[in-house]
């Protein structure tokens, strides 16, 4: 039985991996706004610390496993929230809870980016903001744009963040393994608000997804527990799609 703190746990995608760890008889802690074991608000610094503390409390310093899953949508009015919740609040927990996974036995982190995240447009000061830690000036620039920019560009900077970390000494070095799962169109409570959204419904309908429809949350949650368990034993950077083939669609050729 592995322990894994999993944020975003009370809905859509982070309770359908909380099912899932479930059902094969691990001990998950989650960290949500609200119905979690641990109650935080990770758009702060203090809500951050919070959560960490209530992580590390319950989890006695040593974890098997951490996932970064909560998450605001391109729809939130306040776009400075996006980038505080989606960059800053998994960011500031991967780094604050290394340590714990290091005490971890073949311990993973995984990240939850999105599919969004390399989409024609996305590169902008958001991501190197984000990339230097500047909350301040990410919240400035994501407040000048539109939800989809602060929301895409967040989720860039959390792959990369992933991409530049995972092989470093304090991960791979230390036999963490740190990868990112970017979803597609996923049926869950933030797409469904999407969908309700005067700004962004069209857009998520006329979206390409080769495969058709949209994902459900248990297909996010099989490739996170895919890269949580022993069976991804050598997977280190990788940031997994589940899109339904939209990626491949929009960037055939880059590799
Ligand atoms: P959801 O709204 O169903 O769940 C998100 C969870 O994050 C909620 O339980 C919410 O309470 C929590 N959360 C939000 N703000 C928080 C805060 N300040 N502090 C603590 N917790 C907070 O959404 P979802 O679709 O399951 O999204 C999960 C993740 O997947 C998000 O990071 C999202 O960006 C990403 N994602 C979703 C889709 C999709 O189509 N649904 C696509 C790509 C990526």
């Amino acid at each position: 039985m592995a322990t894994i703190a999993l944020t975003g746990s009370a809905s859509g995608i982070g309770a359908a991996i909380r099912d899932r760890l479930d059902r094969e008889g691990h001990r998950v802690i989650g960290v949500d706004l609200r119905d979690a074991e641990v109650e935080a608000d990770l758009s702060t610094e203090s809500g951050r610390e919070q959560a960490m503390r209530g992580v590390r409390d319950a989890c006695d310093q040593r974890l098997d496993g951490l996932v970064v899953c909560a998450g605001l949508g391109p729809q939130v009015a306040d776009t400075r929230l996006i980038v505080s919740v989606n960059y800053f609040g998994a960011q500031a927990l991967l780094a604050g809870l290394r340590d714990c996974l290091e005490r971890g036995e073949r311990a993973a982190a995984v990240a939850i980016s999105s599919n969004s995240s390399r989409l024609p447009g996305v590169e902008s000061p958001i991501v190197d903001a984000c990339l230097a830690g500047d909350e301040s000036a990410a919240r400035r620039e994501a407040e000048s744009r539109e939800g989809v920019f602060a929301y895409a560009g967040s989720k860039l900077a959390l792959a990369r963040w992933v991409r530049r970390n995972a092989p470093q000494a304090g991960w791979a070095g230390k036999g963490i393994r740190l990868n990112a799962v970017a979803p597609g169109t996923t049926m869950t409570p933030l797409l469904k608000e999407g969908l309700e959204d005067a700004q962004y419904s069209e857009s998520i309908k006329t979206f390409p997804i080769p495969m058709g429809g949209y994902a459900q949350p248990d297909d996010i949650a099989a490739g996170v527990t895919f890269l949580l368990g022993p069976e991804s034993a050598f997977c280190c950077g990788t940031v997994l799609y589940i899109d339904g083939g939209s990626d491949a669609l929009f960037r055939p050729d880059e590799y």
